[in-house]
């Protein structure tokens, strides 16, 4: 239990929009309310912003972009800093803020806290190494100068999984490389992004480069600016439909885009990979965020002969879990974000059982409030069961059997999605050689958790374009600009 207090925690959290640099009501004075999904009780209520709330958010983020774009690299890299600092110091309060609003664990808000922040400290060492090239031009009569700059303002679009961090991956390599923003969470999710505007301006972001405008109406809101054509650049994290509508309408100004969209990731235990570590990596990988994670693994495939034990010991680890509400002292799973994504995740398990699989454990929600779903593991789940094309996104592990390599990398790869893929062996031929082979753009060796800001994440196929974190992420963020030198 935090020593903290609920009450406290979201009476302090900022709720107005916040565009150039003050804190104001929605033009229409309406406001949006926040559940917390293990109870369904009502939290708090936030501004809903109007369309002309989102145009004077661009308004702020275009009026300083020209001058913020100047500024000095090490500037803004002591502004990050700060900011790392600022969120660190202050895990607790932004834990139990993100908790209460969507539900996890307070051990995973503090994960989640301890990875969205370090995106702030591996950016302000990256703002200082934007570099160009000069050479010389083959034939000896001129030279090639090449210099990257600030694409301009950008409008960002973040999910309810992960309040913070999804967030923090778009604006930390924008302020790095001197871009402006206007940035939309979810509406289910709001009061960690409001949080996080209120450390920038403490951290010494000047007012306009960071907007934040929450809604109810996501589309009303961000289309315009969309189509703005002041708008250089468009983040999305969040579901595929959703980004490829985003997508059509981005190619009217041919923004720039970068999409972080939906998975169906394999997890694959081959039958000489060591079955404890496998199935400690099945527990991370498909349990962190009660699997509303878009890197959660959805499918499991075994080798035949280790299929049964392997199953075995992970039922036996989740059964072992205590679900409750988030802010409780030990719960290791917490509600999904609300009853629609329970029914949804249900819905996959009734039709999975039906097709002839078994629950080894769990297969349904437990009574009393919340959107609470208990953790399961399903066993001989048919190849053509909804769950094997679809994202679950819930606790529900489905483990399938393969015969071969090549059986295993093809089930692996039958999806339209391309996000990320687990592998477990102890043959390093073998981990080279479905590593090489996999469509995807991320893989967990031998270990069920991949998320790093110092790492490249980001998908290929319909989970994604471009790439967020690493030495990457910034290039998301600059465009190359080449000067023809006649000497
Ligand atoms: P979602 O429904 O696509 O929503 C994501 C964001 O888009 C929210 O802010 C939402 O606003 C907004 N939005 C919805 N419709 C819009 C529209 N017409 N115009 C502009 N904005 C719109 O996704 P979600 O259910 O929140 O998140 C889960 C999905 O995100 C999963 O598919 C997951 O795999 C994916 N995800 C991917 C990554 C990655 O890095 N690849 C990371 C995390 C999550 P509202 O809140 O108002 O609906």
């Amino acid at each position: 239990m935090s020593t903290l207090s609920e009450e406290a925690v979201v009476t302090k959290a900022p709720k107005e929009l916040f565009i150039a640099g003050r804190w104001r009501p929605s033009g229409s004075g309406a406001t949006l309310p926040v559940e917390d999904p293990a109870t369904g009780d009502v939290l708090t209520e936030v501004a809903d912003a109007t369309a002309e709330d989102g145009i004077a958010a661009l308004d702020a983020a275009v009026s300083v972009q020209a001058e913020w774009g100047r500024t000095a690299p090490r500037e803004r890299g002591e502004i990050l800093r700060r900011a790392w600092e600022l969120i660190v110091e202050r895990t607790e309060e932004l834990a139990l803020l993100m908790t209460l609003e969507m539900g996890k664990p307070l051990s995973e808000s503090r994960a989640e806290i301890a990875y969205g922040a370090e995106f702030f400290r591996w950016f302000s060492e990256e703002a200082v190494r934007i570099e160009g090239r000069y050479s010389v031009s083959p034939n000896g009569s001129g030279r090639i100068l090449t210099m990257k700059q600030a694409v301009g303002p950008c409008l960002f679009i973040t999910p309810w999984n992960f309040p913070l961090a999804m967030g923090t991956r778009k604006i930390a390599p924008a302020v790095a490389a001197g871009c402006t923003m206007v940035v939309k969470p979810a509406q289910q999710t709001p009061l960690s992004m409001l949080a996080l505007a209120d450390i920038m301006t403490e951290a010494g972001l000047p007012p306009g480069v960071l907007n934040v405008v929450t809604s109810s109406s996501a589309g009303r809101v961000m289309e315009p600016l969309i189509r703005d054509p002041r708008a250089r650049k468009l983040s999305f994290t969040g579901s595929t439909p959703v980004g490829q509508r985003l997508m059509e309408q981005a190619s009217h100004q041919v923004l720039r885009v970068s999409m972080e969209l939906g998975g169906n990731a394999p997890f694959l235990v081959f039958d000489d990979a060591d079955l404890d570590a496998a199935v400690e990596g099945a527990f991370l990988a498909k349990m962190r965020n009660m699997g509303e994670s878009c890197v959660a693994a959805n499918r499991f495939h075994v080798a035949a002969r280790v299929a049964e034990p392997f199953a075995e010991k992970l039922a036996e680890r989740l059964s072992q879990l205590k679900v409750g509400r988030g802010t409780e002292e030990g719960v290791d799973v917490g509600p999904l974000i609300d009853g629609r994504a329970r029914e949804g995740v249900d819905a996959l398990v009734t039709d999975a059982l039906q097709g002839g699989a078994r629950a080894l454990t769990g297969g349904g929600a437990p009574e009393g409030p919340g959107y609470f779903y208990s953790p399961t593991v399903l066993l001989d789940v048919a190849p053509d069961a909804k769950m094997t094309r679809e994202e679950i996104f819930g606790p529900v592990a489905p483990v399938y059997r393969f015969d071969d390599e090549d059986a295993a990398i093809a089930a692996a790869d039958a999806t339209e999605f391309g996000l990320v893929a687990y592998v477990f062996t102890q043959d390093l031929k073998r981990a080279l050689r479905v590593c090489e082979r996999l469509e995807v753009g991320m893989i967990g060796l031998n270990r069920g958790m991949i998320s790093n800001a110092a790492a490249p994440f980001g998908g290929v196929k319909q989970s994604g374009i471009g790439r967020e974190g690493g030495r990457e992420g910034i290039e998301e963020y600059l465009y190359t600009k080449y000067v023809a030198v006649d000497l």
